[in-house]
């Protein structure tokens, strides 16, 4: 007999199939006519099929009748026209086998609602509420649409180290990577002796595979990293994660603007697939978790992303009358407040603001002809704020040289990322995309712990 998933039973055109499904017990209801109906779900559809077990079933009421919420099953049996709305099929049971009980009384999902807190405890079982099933499906279709786009324009995956001697954005906000024991560090004048490491110095988690990345497009072309990053940071909002996925496109030839529309077109490109692969979740977010959030996809498909200078975005943020937390003037980093603003109030979607003050930003970034800003680029977005930030790359030598040595950082430890600039070259572009905060963004879900199966946190870690 054909096994078949629930997403597949569920669609019209398995009517008359003979089939098997095997998933979890949602609920079960006996009716006054003798016989049961059970919802039952596998993950791979939002909504359950209906399962009518007739009392004519060996286990009927042996073991039929004690099913409930969480108990495993395989069944088998015809797929029919459901008469049921909101369902096309349903499954008449011929057999009914059940894997695994769960005992009503101590089962924490038999409750139907539970605060996202406290199912962050319950990481083990999570997957199984609709919320969460919605959220992988969602995840798993932007993953899925994030190789595509790429996959078709031509780039290549490239898989960066996670292991990394360089700190260059992270000073003081990367984990650290070692084999010495702690209780007996060796020590040289003082200090720890990391020549007696595992790889004879000190070396950290990646905090981005950019630098990486780079050495491939100064030679590929164009390519792109979606890779695990870590960051120590100990900010507990609800837009960051410890250990979030980072999708990293750099290409060889192109400047800021080429950036800018690589940057809109991929995100366009994500919108679009999980509208269309996801109707169903989407539905479900748009109803119990944020009205707007498919209205507000399909505006920003149908519509172009504001570009506006930094040196703009100040103006109108000081001249707006909005009283803001922290007071606005040029050079300043944005705060999620001015973020806000703009992206909310002032032009109400997607904004791409670039050309930040250089001081603000790390040394790879080119310099502009002003000297003081550099060709920096971040995608803001409502509610969520950065969802990308990228720049294009100095690619002078002895620029990039000179913000090395402004930013304090030593250029021999970067003599590898310095000759990309002395051999051959070439104008390059790149930007980062928090894998999270664009599922963030798309399911409405308001804490960035609860898109990411297993939430890393100051603090947590438990699964
Ligand atoms: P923010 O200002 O929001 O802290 P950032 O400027 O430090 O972010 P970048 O270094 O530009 O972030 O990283 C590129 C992208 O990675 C960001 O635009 C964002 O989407 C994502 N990102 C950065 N930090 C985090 C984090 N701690 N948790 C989840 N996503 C993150
Ligand atoms: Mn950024």
């Amino acid at each position: 007999m054909d096994r078949i998933s629930i997403k597949a039973a569920r669609d019209a055109a398995a009517v008359g199939k003979h089939a098997c499904i095997q998933g979890w017990v949602r609920t079960r209801r006996d009716s006054k006519a003798g016989f049961s109906f059970l919802e039952i779900n596998d993950g791979s559809s939002l909504g359950n099929l209906q399962v009518i077990a007739p009392a004519e079933l060996s286990n009927y009421e042996s073991e039929v009748k004690r099913l409930g919420s969480g108990c495993s099953v395989t069944i088998e049996g015809e797929l029919k026209e459901s008469g049921g709305k909101g369902q096309a099929t349903e499954l008449l049971a011929s057999a009914v086998q059940v894997h695994g009980w769960a005992d009503a009384e101590e089962y924490p999902l038999q409750k139907k609602r539970h605060t996202f807190e406290k199912l962050r405890e319950w990481a083990h079982l999570r997957p199984r509420t609709n919320t969460f099933g919605a959220v992988t499906r969602v995840r798993n279709c932007v993953t899925r649409s994030i190789h595509n786009f790429f996959q078709e324009e031509g780039f290549l995956n490239i898989h960066t180290p996670i292991i990394t001697a360089s700190d260059c954005e992270g000073a003081g906000q990367m984990f650290r990577v070692s084999t010495l024991d702690p209780q007996n560090l060796p020590k040289k004048d003082g200090h720890v002796d990391y020549a007696l490491d595992f790889f004879g110095k000190p070396t950290y988690l990646t905090v981005s595979g950019q630098l990486e990345g780079e050495i491939f497009a100064c030679a590929m072309g164009k390519i792109y990293t979606f890779g695990p990053t870590f960051r120590a940071e100990n900010s507990n909002t609800s837009r960051h994660l410890a250990e979030f996925w980072m999708v990293e496109p750099e290409m060889a030839f192109y400047d800021l603007f080429d950036n800018m529309t690589l940057a809109e077109r991929f995100l366009k490109r994500i919108f679009s697939d999980v509208m269309e692969d996801c109707l169903e979740d989407m539905q479900f977010f748009d109803e119990h978790i944020d009205s707007t959030t498919i209205a507000t996809l399909s505006q920003i498909m149908a519509s172009d992303f504001v570009r506006l200078p930094y040196t703009e975005a100040i103006e109108i943020l000081e001249s707006c009358g909005e009283k803001f937390e922290y007071p606005v003037k040029w050079g300043i980093d944005l705060q999620s407040e001015h973020e806000r603003y703009l992206t909310e109030q002032k032009f109400k979607g997607p904004v791409i603001l670039y050309d930040y003050p250089r001081a603000i930003k790390p040394f790879y970034m080119r310099v502009n002809d002003d000297g003081r800003t550099v060709r920096a680029m971040d995608v803001l977005v409502p509610k969520v704020g950065e969802i990308i930030g990228g720049s294009q790359r100095e690619e002078r030598l002895d620029v990039l040289t000179e913000r090395m040595i402004e930013q304090h950082l030593n250029p021999a430890d970067y003599w590898w990322y310095l000759e990309l600039r002395k051999y051959g070259t070439v104008p390059h572009s790149g930007f980062g995309l928090g894998l999270e905060r664009v599922v963030q963004f798309i399911t409405g879900m308001a804490n960035i712990r609860d898109v990411i199966p297993f939430p890393r946190t100051p603090g947590n870690a438990e699964f």
